[in-house]
């Protein structure tokens, strides 16, 4: 990883995943107050090291995919939010309003917010059964564990094209679903709503250089790197 990149992502280390501009304003003070620099995407620091999720997930697919494409969507999100002068305050506001978005603050919004949650709800040697108010909450839901990873791994077999498989908590009821593109459950415009508590990324650029059409192979050994202490912060 580039030293500027590590700088910028090391700041971000250790907030919540809603992030509050509420600092960032009063950092902008002495300039001419704008709104419009309200909101910035931030990519998290990668908990682990790329090659930290072998043999699940292939070193090189990991430094791609956090270091060009999760990039690339910060970069460009932050470009959009610039230039169309999009003035909500924290990341939770954007998402509400998602469907009033451009295409490009949308998708890009979606892959920022995504890509770090997505690297925080996996770590090596992870996997196993989730304990105490996860495993309770998924089995009085889907009857058991294995019920439960059948139904998540169909959501993310069965999406067509790009998109993510997730588990959320919607107002005490856990759900399972799956969204397009970069779409997430707590955008406006959403399906499936909810505070999103497992995500696994379907787009062929996950998987594709170790696992190529199989899909189901990529699911099936995924679930040996999530990290299930993370599904249970979120989990309130
Ligand atoms: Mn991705």
């Amino acid at each position: 990883m580039q030293d500027a990149v590590k700088a910028t992502v090391a700041t971000a280390v250790g907030m919540p995943m809603i992030f509050d501009a509420t600092q960032t304003l009063a950092q902008n003070r002495t300039e001419p107050f704008s709104n419009t620099q309200a909101l910035k995407f931030s990519q998290i620091a990668l908990p682990y090291a790329f090659n930290a999720l072998e043999p699940a997930i292939d070193t090189t697919t990991m430094e791609i995919h956090y270091g060009k494409h999760h990039t690339a969507y910060i970069k460009n999100v932050n470009e959009a939010i610039e230039a169309e002068k999009i003035a909500f305050a924290s990341e939770k506001d954007f998402f509400a309003n998602a469907s009033k978005l451009s295409a490009k603050a949308r998708n890009n919004g979606g892959g920022a917010w995504n890509h770090n949650f997505f690297w925080q709800i996996m770590k090596p040697n992870g996997g196993g059964v989730p304990t105490g108010k996860v495993g309770d909450a998924i089995t009085a839901t889907f009857g058991s564990f294995e019920a439960f990873k059948e139904k998540f791994a169909q959501a993310g077999a069965t999406r067509f094209g790009s998109g993510w498989a997730w588990l959320v908590n919607d107002g005490g009821k856990l759900k399972i679903g799956s969204s397009a593109n970069q779409d997430n459950p707590l955008m406006d415009n959403s399906e499936l709503k909810g505070t999103p508590l497992l995500a696994l990324d379907v787009w062929e650029h996950a998987y594709y250089i170790k696992y190529q059409n199989r899909r189901a192979d990529y699911i099936t050994a995924w679930w040996n790197v999530v990290n299930w202490d993370e599904v249970a912060k979120r989990l309130a």
